[in-house]
């Protein structure tokens, strides 16, 4: 079925109305009704195709949340009128270890919400500035929030579950100081989880202006990353640091901030990389330096459980699709707090 989408045609261009087309559902899928999608800086890196690879038209988005409008002969788990989300995985293998494991962020075969392979037209993956998705029930995350902050919990399945997830590898928890580099999208999440999880939370900024901010969203502490004597005021100190940055920067100003056997894990995926960090910031200490995608499907679910009973969402400004543009800028110049949110009911017209 034809429906509703934004996408570009070419890097160097701007995103547009178009139609794509959807797969009627097979006896496991699911078809869902997208009533808001949200804006990773990862849809500003495919679709401008800063990463290498973009397939054109591209449809960006895999924080989607909305209602089931039908579902497969063989899906017994959703019903029509359910409340669900999608987030940045749509397939995989299915029997290799790292499924096998719940992680199929991590199975070879994993394929994205977007510019992935797919027998479906037009033979890559197309996410969710659209008005419909159909996925195979596997991959559909329940949403127990309610229904008035739907909008709200849609970045938790991409900015939400990337912060969770090296949480909880990492075992945050009382008594541990966790430092969040980059208080954006992914940043403000990993903030308001490493809280509730029981940590001592440091934000690192380098914006003067979002101190208040950041404390209200659960930091104990802020650091303005540009000022050498408040980050020398942590040296040796910290835990876990979970660098968000979505840009090449200096990582050694951070490694010198953990503590022996500490760790810093990257989520940030800057399109250029960063310089390589001092191996003796490393060596001395038996420091970490780690990186972590997304999270699994099962996990995925759990940190929406959590979020839904400890009350979490995110912070957003709800937009047209006709905005979509003008958010990217915007969220280049940082001028979000924190995430960009589609109201896909505007793409009806
Ligand atoms: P975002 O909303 O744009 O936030 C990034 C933040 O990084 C900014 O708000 C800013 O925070 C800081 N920053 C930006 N440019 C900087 C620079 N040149 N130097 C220092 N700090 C800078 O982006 P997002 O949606 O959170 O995504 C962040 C990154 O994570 C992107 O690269 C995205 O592709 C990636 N990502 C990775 C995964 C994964 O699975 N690993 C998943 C989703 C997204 P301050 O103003 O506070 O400094
Ligand atoms: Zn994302």
């Amino acid at each position: 079925m034809l429906v509703n989408a934004y996408g570009a045609h070419a890097g160097d261009q701007p995103l547009q109305p178009l139609q794509i087309t959807r797969r009627a559902p097979g006896a496991h899928d699911v078809q869902i009704d997208i009533a808001f999608c949200g804006i990773c800086h990862s849809d500003l890196h495919q679709v401008r195709a800063e990463w290498h690879g973009t397939q054109f038209p591209c449809v960006p988005g895999h924080e989607i949340v909305g209602r089931v409008a039908a579902v497969g002969a063989h899906v017994h788990g959703f019903r029509p009128g359910d409340l669900v989300g999608i987030g940045c995985i749509v397939d995989s293998c299915k029997h290799c270890a790292d499924c096998e494991d719940g992680l199929e962020n991590y199975c070879d075969g994993m394929i994205g919400t977007y510019n992935f392979p797919t027998p479906d037209a037009p033979g890559w993956t197309l996410g969710g500035y659209s008005q419909q998705i159909v996925v195979h029930e596997r991959y559909v995350l329940r949403i127990r929030h309610p229904e008035e902050q739907l909008a709200a919990v849609a970045p938790l399945l991409c900015a939400g579950i990337t912060t969770y997830s090296p949480l909880r590898h990492w075992q945050v928890g009382p008594g541990k100081k966790v430092g969040v580099v980059g208080i954006g999208g992914l940043g403000h999440m990993g903030i308001k989880l490493a809280h509730a999880l029981g940590a001592h939370v440091v934000a690192f900024t380098t914006s003067d202006a979002k101190r208040e901010a950041a404390r209200q969203l659960g930091a104990d502490e802020v650091v303005v990353s540009r000022n050498a004597e408040e980050m020398a005021a942590h040296a040796k100190s910290f835990d876990l640091i979970l660098n968000t940055v979505a840009a090449p920067h200096d990582l050694d100003a951070f490694l010198v901030l953990l503590k022996r056997d500490g760790g810093m894990t990257l989520v940030g995926a800057p399109a250029t990389p960063h310089a390589s960090p001092n191996v003796f910031n490393l060596i001395m200490k038996r420091r970490t330096l780690a990186g972590s995608m997304i999270g699994g499907i099962a996990e995925t679910q759990e940190m929406l459980d959590f979020c839904a009973a400890h009350g979490i969402v995110a912070d957003i400004e709800l937009v047209r699709a006709d905005q979509i543009n003008e958010s990217y800028e915007r969220m280049l110049k940082g001028d979000v707090k924190y995430r960009f949110v589609i109201d896909n009911a505007t793409l009806a017209g």
